[in-house]
């Protein structure tokens, strides 16, 4: 796991890579994440094209105070802005924030990262992510940001730990250190694509754990993870985190499904 630490030799080797990848946008101009087409330079744009970055669904007020779920369809006053879920049995985190739904734009450049292993996509929607984490409230208050990890198996047949490349790149931005293995994974069992709310929560229960020598005692963490599904994987890591004496720990994500 140790190029996967936060050394100094990886602190230089990521300065490296950041003006490599700053020579390479004037060479060659970078495309949309979604449909391919150039970004125009003066647009700013980090991943995608005028059109494209218009039909990203970002997720914005009202949401559920704590999961950061879409209240559009209207919700009570009286529930102090909370969705049905959080209201009903309140999850580990205090709050979970997503840039955007996963969907349109967002859900193509995700799957080109995640699936067609296309890291330079992920480390730009990384830069995307941490911009705008940069603008939520309380950041600075937070001591440690911490990426969901991946089963070793996983990390092997993947190659790279996507939530590791989000978070790695908001730690920089945001100047909260870093720690990629406080949090192990220990066991991978069926896929929670096919589950539903109840069976996801049974099945992630147990298996992450703390490394051993670690501790996150009076910790505030935030937590990172790709896509936030029923919010079940956070909220064990989550769980995990507190057990290990963690004052709090936070969740964002790139995207909501
Ligand atoms: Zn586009
Ligand atoms: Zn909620």
């Amino acid at each position: 796991m140790k190029r996967y630490g936060t050394s100094a030799n990886s602190m230089t080797r990521s300065k490296a890579r950041g003006a490599l990848s700053a020579l390479a946008d004037v060479l060659f101009p970078p495309s949309c994440l979604a449909c391919g087409d150039l970004i125009r330079e003066e647009t700013g744009a980090v991943c995608f094209c005028t059109p494209c970055g218009e039909g990203l669904n970002l997720l914005e007020p009202p949401i559920c105070s704590i999961c950061g779920k879409s209240l559009e369809g209207g919700f009570r006053e009286d529930t102090q802005r909370l969705c049905v879920d959080c209201l009903l049995r309140p999850p580990f985190f205090p709050r979970a924030r997503s840039m955007g739904k996963y969907e349109g734009p967002l859900l193509e450049a995700l799957h080109l990262f995640k699936y067609r292993k296309n890291i330079t996509a992920g480390e730009r929607l990384a830069k995307m992510m941490s911009r705008w984490a940069l603008d939520l409230p309380d950041l600075h208050d937070f001591d440690l940001v911490v990426p969901v990890p991946l089963h070793p198996a996983k990390l092997r047949k993947r190659g790279f730990n996507q939530s590791l490349i989000l978070a790695r790149r908001i730690s920089q931005t945001c100047s909260i250190p870093l720690d990629a293995t406080i949090l192990v994974k220990v066991s991978d069992g069926d896929p929670q694509v096919e589950l539903g709310r109840k069976e996801r929560k049974a099945n992630v229960r147990n298996r992450f754990t703390l490394s051993k020598g670690k501790s996150a005692s009076g910790l505030k963490i935030l937590l990172i993870d790709d896509v936030y599904t029923t919010g079940s994987t956070v909220g064990e890591c989550a769980r995990i985190l507190l057990k290990g004496g963690a004052r709090e720990a936070a969740v964002l994500t790139l995207a909501r499904a």
